[in-house]
Parts: structure tokens; sequence; C-alpha cells
């Protein structure tokens, strides 16, 4: 045993880019942030970063927007999601997806996760076959991708429109193919904790020129559409302008900028990701007590997260545990919680929801699981070290 204590922060991101920000300051200095407010000749950084982001995710078309969660009620929207309308989506996930959900005037019908915190394709199956629901809105959650291929075919056998919520995903691969392709739109957030550092922002992709042009002009951007980035022709624009409300939600030059100068350096970083992730991986499967799902064969993650169960800890000893490796400087979140906390929230309080339903493996898999960051600023040598004190603390409460 060690009384060893860890001192990095588990919120500190790394810096942005020196290129972003020399670009930022030099944005601010023009006076000129507005996406739109261009001296002649300029290039928009935020059109700049539509076409780039498109161009490394694979996907015909992006906008770039105020946040992950504008994008995923955007995405809803102009995939046809009207008010009073049901919408799949897996209850293990964060407060903005059901919150999308609200957003639109929508009914979320929240489906079972499995032991591997991905959907449960058994009920997703049952619940699409029993409900009217023409919409999954699903939640990569923490970067545990499910069998997409499955997901897509139960999809399209029940005629259900697929809207993949990415903001753990950003870079990750389902057989090769980045997630964030599989259904008709994907949402991806820019946001401080994701895989690229804006403050807030996010990102919607398509390969759908309607949607695309209906987000475009639902994005805020008035006439002036044809100023942005990786958009559809000007016809098809012809056919949705007038019937698309404007629902404000534009991003600025200067976060374009800080994301431009990330996208070159994204690959690497997931690289640099996993490497922490697969230390802690390998460190925390081989404990007693610890249970962590095995990452599939045919799925590249990004490991910006870590998930395990202490199972063979009672539930309400939990939070001495969580407290005990806080102590010792190790910042773990409890998602079994009964009351919601910081980040985190189990579905069954998020009580604007009609008639939430029980799910006994959702709950159950919850009950034991926490959550820890590994933001890049951490090194291996500090992952062993945290390993460490987990391995110390799960010891001693075992033992009495
Ligand atoms: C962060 C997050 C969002 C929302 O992104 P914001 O940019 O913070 O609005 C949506 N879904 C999940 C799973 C997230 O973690």
């Amino acid at each position: 045993m060690t009384e060893a204590v860890f001192t990095k922060p588990f919120t500190q991101q790394e810096a942005i880019p020196d290129a972003g920000i020399d670009r930022a300051v030099k944005i601010m200095k023009s006076g000129r942030l507005h996406r739109y407010n261009l001296a002649d000749d300029e290039d928009s950084e935020a059109s700049c970063l539509e076409m780039e982001y498109a161009k490394w995710q694979g996907a015909d078309y992006c906008l770039a927007c105020t946040s992950g969660g504008y994008a995923i009620q955007l995405a809803l929207r102009v995939c046809g999601v009207k008010p009073g309308d049901r919408i799949l989506a897996n209850a293990y996930t964060l407060a903005p997806v059901p919150g999308a959900i609200h957003n639109v005037g929508a009914h979320p019908i929240l489906v079972d996760i499995d032991e591997n915190y991905h959907i449960d394709l058994q009920d997703l199956d049952a619940k699409a076959a029993e409900s009217d629901a023409k919409f999954l809105l699903l939640s990569h959650m923490r970067g545990h991708i499910a069998d997409m291929d499955r997901v897509v075919e139960i999809c399209a056998a029940h005629g259900i429109c697929l809207i993949e919520d990415c903001a753990h995903t950003m870079g990750a691969k389902w057989r090769g193919i980045r997630s964030g392709n599989f259904g008709k739109a994907a949402a991806f957030s820019t946001q401080t904790y994701k895989h690229m550092n804006s403050g807030e922002g996010g990102l919607l992709t398509t390969n759908d020129a309607e949607i695309a042009a209906r987000a475009v002009i639902s994005s805020g951007s008035y006439m002036l559409y044809g100023r942005h980035g990786a958009i559809p022709a000007e016809e098809i624009f012809q056919k949705v302008r007038l019937h698309s409300p404007n629902y404000s939600g534009r991003m600025d030059q200067m976060r374009a900028a800080m994301l431009r100068a990330q996208l070159p350096i994204l690959e690497e970083n997931l690289d640099r990701w996993n490497s922490r992730y697969d230390r802690l991986h390998t460190r925390l499967s081989a404990m007693d007590g610890v249970i962590i799902p095995k990452r599939k064969q045919d799925e590249f993650y990004v490991g910006s997260s870590i998930q395990f169960r202490a199972d063979t800890l009672p539930k309400d000893q939990i939070p001495s545990f969580v407290d005990a490796c806080g102590a010792r400087g190790v910042e773990l979140k409890w998602f079994g919680d009964d009351q919601p906390k910081a980040f985190t929230s189990r579905y069954d309080s998020w009580q604007f929801i009609d008639n939430l339903p029980v799910l006994p493996t959702t709950l159950r898999i919850l009950e034991k699981t926490v959550d820890m960051r590994v933001p890049l600023t951490f090194t291996i040598k500090d992952c062993d070290l945290i390993a460490d004190i987990i391995e110390d603390e799960l010891a001693r409460f075992t033992a009495a």
C-alpha cells in the first residue's frame, strides 16, 4: 500500500495550439468576430472549419454551431421530428440528450443498456416494434459504440431515422467507419471536455442535401447561407429557404479559429488518449472486484474517459470509496447516485419525462459504475499512480 496522493486536476485540458491563439488574436484585433462579417477576399474561419471537418469526418456537409446540444436539437428538427413525436434513446447518457428531445417538443422512449454500456439491441427492437417511434437518437455514451450493423438493421426494419450523438466519439470508428456516418445526421460537441476544445461549440454532419440546407438556414444564416463551407447546391436552398425558421445558433470566428488549429493534431491526440486509456484498462482489469467492459474488436474507441464497476462493494459503500479516492486526488464520478451531481445524472432523475420506465439492467449496471476523465495533461506514469491509488482504496474497502 502507498499513501501517495495524486495532485493533477482532472479538468485540465491542454493549451490551444499557438496557431489557433495567433489567429484568434488577429480576429479580435480586426473586430470582425461574426462569421459573416468579412473583409473583401477574406475567408470565413467558420466556413473553412466546416469544409475541413466534413473532409476529416468523411461527410458531404457540415454546419458549425453554438453547442453539441444545439446540434442534436437542430438535427432532430431538420430530420423531421414534430412536437408530440416519440424518440427512442438509450437511457445511459447525459442530460443534454433528453433535453434536446424535450426542446423539440418530443417525448423520449428510453431503451435499456447492456452489460457493456451499449444500447440493448433486444430492448431497442422490442420498443421499436411496440411504439410508433420513427426516430432513434443514439448517444455513443462515454465512447462505447454498440454493434452498429445491428443498430442500422433494426432501424431499417422499423423505418426508423437514426441520429447519432457523437459527443464522446469524435474520431472513433466501427468497422473502420467513423462514428457519425451511420445515421441521417450526427452531432459533435467541441465543449471543453470533448475531443476538440473551443469552450463551447458544436458540429452537425450529414450526407443528405436537404437536411443540410435546412440545418444551415435554421442555424441562423439569414440569406447568407451561400457563405457556408460544406453545403449543397443553390437549388436545394431554393426549395427550403422560405420554410426553415431561424433558430439562431451560429458559431463565431474565434472558436472556429481555435478548432481549425486542433483538427490537424486530432488523429495524434486520439492515439495519445488511447495509450493512457489502455494503461488504465490493463491495470484496472487486473484488480479483484473490478469489472470493466471488454472493447469489441470492431470498435476503434477514443479513451478520453474510463468506466468500471466496483462490483464487490455494496451500493452504500460506493460514495465512501469515491470520497476516499477523492481525498487522494483521484476524482471519480458515480453514475449510480440517486441524486444528480455536477455533470452526472441517472435517467430517473429526468422527471420532466412522462411515464419514466423502470429499466432494470440500466439501474443495476449504473449502481456500481464509476467514471473517470482521462485528460491529455496526464502522463502514463500519472495513470499508474491513479491505478495504484484506486487499487489501494478498493483493497481497503474490500477488507473492511
Ligand atoms: C457534452 C455532451 C452533449 C452536449 O454537448 P454540449 O456541447 O455541452 O452542448 C451531448 N451528449 C453527450 C453524451 C455529451 O457528453
